[in-house]
C-alpha cells in the first residue's frame, strides 16, 4: 500500500512515551489540565464585544462549571466590513475579567506579528481554521511558550492538520491541543454550517498523543444542535470542549458575531454535568488500519 504519511518526526520523536495509543501528552492550562483523564470544558462568546457582556458571560460559565473562558479579539471575518474584534482593548478585558473570575483563556491570534502582543495575556494561543496553513503563524506561535489549540482546517485532511501541528511542534512547542471544528459539506445553513467530522476523533489519537478538543458550536452553527454534539463527542473520545456561549440576558440580535450558535447557561451546565461523570474514554484498537501501520512501524521510536 502506498500511505505517502507526512514526515511528523518531531511530533513522534518528542514523545517517545507515547508509543501507546491509549496515553495522551496532557499539560496545564491555567492550572487546569489538558488531555487528562477528565474532559475539560472551555466556554464563553465567540467575540468579546464590552468588559460587562464579557463578565456577564464568564461569570455564568464559571457557575456551569466550565473550566476555562473562550473568546475571540481578533476575529476571523469573511467580510471586511463586520465587526472585527476589539483588539488589545478586548485582550485587556479579557485579563481583567480573569482576574475577577479565576477562569483562564484561551484566545485567537491571527497576525504573527500579534504572538507576542496576545502572548502577553492569553493562557492559550487559539490557531483558528482559516489560519491552519498560515505557516509563519504556526512557526511564530511554535516558538512561543504558550499552550496552543490549533483548529483544523475546514477542508483540512488528517494528514495536513497534523503537518500543522508539526510546524509548531518543530519550534520546540509541544503542548498542542488539536480541535475540529467541521468542514465543508453541503449542509451548509439548511440545517448546520458544518459538517461535524466526529470520525477523525479515533484516528487522531491513533497518530498523535495530542488531546483533541471538539468545537461543536462552529460545527453546528445552531445552539440547539450543540448539547447533542457535545454529547457525542465526549462518547466518540474527544478529551474536551470547545463552546460559544451567551450570557443570561443577552438580545441575540444585538450580538455582533455567531448571535445564533451560543447555548444558554443552563445548556452549558447540563454538559458540564455530564462530562463530569465520565473519564476521557480510551481509544479502541481496530481504526485506521493504514494510518496506524504506517505510524506504528518504528515511527514514535
Ligand atoms: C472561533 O472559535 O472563534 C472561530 C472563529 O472558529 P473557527 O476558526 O473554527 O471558524
Ligand atoms: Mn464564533
Amino acid at each position: 500500500m502506498n500511505l505517502h504519511l507526512p514526515d511528523l518526526s518531531i511530533l513522534r520523536r518528542c514523545w517517545t512515551r507515547y508509543q501507546d495509543p491509549t496515553t495522551t501528552h496532557s499539560f496545564d492550562v491555567a492550572g487546569v489540565s489538558v488531555g487528562g483523564s477528565r474532559p475539560v470544558i472551555m466556554a464563553g462568546p465567540c467575540a468579546v464585544e464590552s468588559f460587562e457582556q464579557t463578565l456577564n458571560i464568564a461569570t455564568a460559565v464559571k457557575a456551569a462549571g466550565a473550566h476555562l473562558l473562550r473568546g475571540g479579539v481578533y476575529k476571523p471575518r469573511t467580510s471586511p466590513y463586520s465587526f472585527q474584534g476589539l483588539g488589545e482593548e478586548g485582550l485587556e478585558i479579557l485579563a481583567a475579567v480573569r482576574q475577577e473570575t479565576g477562569l483562564g483563556f484561551v484566545t485567537e491570534v491571527m497576525d504573527p506579528r500579534l504572538v507576542e502582543q496576545v502572548s502577553r495575556y492569553a493562557d492559550m494561543l487559539q490557531i483558528g481554521s482559516r489560519s491552519m496553513q498560515n505557516f509563519p503563524l504556526l512557526t511564530e506561535v511554535g516558538l512561543s511558550h504558550k499552550p496552543v489549540l490549533l483548529k483544523r482546517g475546514w477542508s483540512s485532511t488528517l494528514e495536513e492538520w497534523l503537518c500543522a501541528a508539526e510546524y509548531v511542534a518543530k519550534e520546540g512547542n509541544r503542548n498542542i491541543a488539536l480541535c475540529e471544528r467541521g468542514i465543508r459539506a453541503s449542509c451548509h445553513w439548511s440545517y448546520a454550517r458544518n459538517l461535524l467530522d466526529l470520525n477523525v476523533i479515533q484516528p487522531l489519537r491513533h497518530a498523535t498523543p495530542l488531546p483533541v478538543i471538539v468545537d461543536p458550536s462552529h460545527a453546528t452553527g445552531q445552539w440547539t444542535l450543540v448539547e447533542a454534539m457535545s454529547r457525542a463527542s465526549l462518547a466518540a473520545g474527544a478529551h474536551g470542549l470547545l463552546i460559544e456561549a451567551v450570557g443570561p440576558d443577552v438580545r441575540r440580535e444585538d450580538l455582533q458575531c455567531d448571535a445564533e450558535q451560543g447555548i444558554p447557561a443552563d445548556v452549558l451546565a447540563a454538559i458540564t454535568a455530564a462530562a463530569r461523570n465520565m473519564e476521557v474514554p480510551v481509544p479502541t484498537a481496530t481504526v485506521t488500519p493504514g494510518l496506524r501501520a504506517g505510524l506504528s512501524a518504528g515511527s514514535w521510536a
